[in-house]
């Protein structure tokens, strides 16, 4: 399950969620704070790349 960043506009908690993708898209995430359904996901680009020097 891929893993979500996600914060809440409520009380500003940044929390992760692994959500499926169906969850994801029905935005079923809440902020496990306050509980509340506004939350924003974070765009976190996953830098997997390394400069390997070969
Ligand atoms: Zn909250």
């Amino acid at each position: 399950m891929p893993l979500y960043e996600y914060e809440c506009t409520s009380c500003g908690k940044i929390f992760t969620a692994a959500l499926s993708l169906r969850e994801h898209d029905e935005k079923k995430v809440i902020c496990p704070g306050c509980g509340s359904k506004k939350v924003e996901q974070l765009i976190t680009p996953f830098i997997a790349k390394t400069d390997r020097k070969s």
